[in-house]
């Protein structure tokens, strides 16, 4: 029994640990002495060799030793004591800011150190800055450590010793008891790093043993951390597939009509669907005709026509007698959902109501009255939907637009909103960042995968060019003749994205030179800190072909749709990530012409900035630049742990471990068919208390 092993105890029982160190261990999720054998090392120092002074590298973290050759204080623009060590290979300089006077005259001419610490490059020669040392006996041969040193995550309060001392205490425990329980079934091992013992695993990462590879353990690459990353991954997968076991035990209305409205908003609709969006149409179709709540993505590409996907799910359920949500990122993009919406709805007799955060409260008031009543059959919103004052009438089908921007819990929580007793409406979230298939296979474990792999027919790809802002004028000219051609422009301002402030602020600018440039054409601006109302008449102007030219900040990123724009200039593209930069470039080429990014920089340009922009520029492939931003940002970047509700993973990595993460799935399935016990066993060792999707 698993419940009978002394480590399942409070950690209270360990030496040391008092009612104040526990609340501290706590919040990183240790309650449990057991909880602390998975409290891993982040890393390893290596103060097991001498590095010889010749062979150092900047950056190396490292024990090294020699005879200070000359010790002196230097007056610069902060004042410093530098000792110059050699060692008959090489030399390097020891660097001090703080130092006392005791210290000064230990570090003379003719003793030999021991130092460890980080080299750097200085300004004449390599330094180690502030390195831990001693002063050892000149003559003789004084031992090194025998283990490497694990680092380990701290917590305020309790540091390194003082986690070294605990977990000791812990794998005396497990050393005692030789038991920590496996919970991997043989039946779910798809990969050979799920083979070794985990308690020998467990030993092993906190102690290494002296004849370890090193370089392996240094690069998480040894078969020991793969057998944790293993299980850490599984254990991933398995609280993915719980928030989705438990919702698939909840009932949904069925929403299946008899086509007729179909066949109206069919016949109306200017263009036939691509075989793309036809079939995942028709997977939607099904699963919202079950009483089991859907829970489908649908990747496409930008411009691939989600929106109209969206909307014959929204017409089916309105149409079976529900309501239904569509909710979208930003204000702007919502309010143009708002209006296709209308556009192809009402015709067909249905109501759709508008919901965000910047409404006069009579205005607001109203819709929710409606909504409460089932006055209203379609919302369509931001995340103003969320609030707890919305109440639907008989919610069946919430749909997320551009789903990367809001996390899991999000996602969990405006599902719930539709709930009554048993009841849960269907979910349907669309995303137009292709990730990985490896990276969506982690993050969207609770979801079904449709994807819409085709473009509407008739569109050219968008060419690319990188040019520096040293030739602002010649693009200029450009945007001049582009309009004069009756084309319409995008210009877009980025800046540092924590001040929405400065970014308006730099629109603003960049519209009153662009104005006085190019006095023939009409020039608007759009910004997140206009009000709604001004944001909508600039949007339709501009939709409506009456501008030429929109100077905005990154607020027109998703979604917004002017066929006749085909021409976008980024200024300081190299601020932003690819995604966010193919995002951008999505606006243009939605139309049949020919159409073109401008991607504008400020020289000099960084090695990976130089990687982003000419990966834009050589591919429109949205899961080519998707692949690539993973290898130039992390998986950690890319999808934002935040962002995705993920928990963070401590050996486990997104990138480095793909092969396993390939058979995770199978792996999940094995575990619980065999043994479905052990999944909430396993995802609490990993995960504990830092998941609440259990709240369903
Ligand atoms: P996204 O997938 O980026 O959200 P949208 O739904 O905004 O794409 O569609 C982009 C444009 O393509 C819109 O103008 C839309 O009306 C149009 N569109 C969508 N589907 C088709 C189709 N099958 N044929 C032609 N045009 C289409
Ligand atoms: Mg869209």
């Amino acid at each position: 029994m698993i419940e009978a092993n002394a480590l399942s105890r409070p950690i209270t029982e360990l030496k040391g640990v008092g009612s104040k160190i526990a609340e501290r261990l706590q919040k990183l999720g240790i309650t449990q002495i057991q909880d602390l054998l998975f409290h891993l090392p982040l890393r390893y120092q290596d103060r097991t060799r001498l590095l010889p002074l010749g062979s150092l590298k900047p950056s190396q973290e490292c024990l090294i030793e020699g005879t200070v050759r000359l010790s002196q204080v230097k007056f610069g623009r902060r004042r410093s004591l530098l000792c110059y060590i050699d060692d008959g290979t090489g030399s390097i300089v020891l660097r001090f800011f703080h130092f006392s006077k005791a210290q000064q005259q230990q570090l003379e001419q003719g003793v030999r150190v021991r130092c460890f610490g980080e080299v750097r490059n200085g300004p004449s020669s390599l330094e180690m800055v502030h390195p831990e040392y001693k002063i050892i006996a000149s003559e003789g041969i004084v031992p090194v450590d025998a283990d490497l040193t694990p680092i380990y995550p701290t917590t305020e309060g309790v540091h390194q010793i003082g986690f070294r001392k605990l977990i000791k205490q812990a794998l005396d425990l497990l050393n005692n008891e030789q038991l920590l329980p496996e919970l991997i079934p043989p039946q779910a091992h798809f990969h050979e790093a799920a083979r070794y013992p985990l308690s020998d695993a467990i030993r092993f990462v906190h102690q290494p043993p002296p004849d370890v590879d090193i370089t392996l353990l240094l690069e998480r690459k040894h078969p020991m951390q793969r057998r944790l990353a293993y299980e850490e991954l599984l254990a991933q997968q398995l609280s993915m597939r719980q928030v989705r076991i438990q919702t698939q035990r909840h009932k949904a209305p069925i929403l299946l009509s008899d086509k007729q409205h179909q066949k109206a908003f069919f016949n109306k609709l200017p263009f036939p669907l691509t075989f793309a969006q036809q079939r995942v149409v028709n997977e939607i179709l099904v699963d919202i005709a079950l009483d089991m709540p859907m829970q489908r993505l649908v990747q496409g590409d930008v411009g691939s026509g989600k929106t109209v996907v969206a909307a014959i799910a929204v017409l089916e359920a309105v149409a079976a007698g529900y309501q239904a949500v569509m909710m979208a990122p930003t204000e702007l993009l919502a309010e143009q959902h708002f209006q296709t919406f209308k556009a192809w709805l009402e015709p067909l007799g249905i109501t759709v109501g508008w919901c965000a955060g910047k409404q006069t409260s009579a205005e607001r008031k109203q819709v929710l009255a409606q909504l409460k009543v089932a006055e209203i059959s379609v919302a369509v919103g931001t995340h103003a939907l969320f609030q707890d004052e919305v109440v639907f009438n008989n919610l069946g089908l919430v749909v997320i637009d551009e789903q990367h921007r809001f996390g899991v819990h999000q996602r969990l929580a405006l599902r719930d909103k539709g709930r009554d007793a048993n009841s849960f409406p269907h979910q349907l979230v669309m995303t137009a960042t292709p990730i990985p298939r490896t990276l969506a296979m982690t993050a969207y474990a609770d979801l079904n995968v449709s994807v819409i792999d085709e473009l509407p027919p008739g569109r050219s790809a968008v060419t690319t060019a990188v040019i520096p802002d040293t030739r602002r004028a010649d693009i200029i000219e450009r945007v001049h003749i582009a309009c004069q051609d009756k084309r319409q422009v995008y210009w877009v301002c980025t800046l540092v994205e924590e001040s929405e402030h400065l970014q308006c602020q730099a629109a603003e600018d960049a519209a009153n030179e662009l104005k006085s440039a190019l006095p023939d054409l009409t020039i608007a601006l759009v910004h997140g800190r206009m009000k709604s109302l001004e944001k909508e008449q600039v949007m339709s102007a501009f939709k409506a072909g009456d501008t030429d030219l929109l100077v905005a900040t990154t607020v027109i990123e998703v979604g917004v749709d002017v066929p006749n724009a085909s021409l976008m200039v980024i200024e300081n593209a190299e601020r932003l990530g690819l995604a966010q930069l193919h995002q951008l470039r999505g606006r243009v080429g939605r139309g049949e012409v020919q159409s073109h990014c401008v991607l504008m920089y400020h020289p000099p340009l960084s090695e990976n900035g130089q990687a982003r922009l000419s990966c834009l520029r050589d591919t429109n492939d949205g899961f080519v630049i998707a692949q690539r931003d993973l290898e130039l940002r992390g998986p950690g970047e890319l999808l934002g742990t935040k962002q995705t509700g993920l928990p963070q993973l401590r050996v486990a990595d997104l990138m480095e471990d793909q092969d396993m993460i390939a058979v995770m799935s199978q792996a999940a399935d094995a575990l619980l068919d065999n043994t479905p016990q052990n999944s909430k066993l396993l995802v609490n060792r990993w995960f504990g208390h830092k998941i609440d999707f259990g709240h369903v």
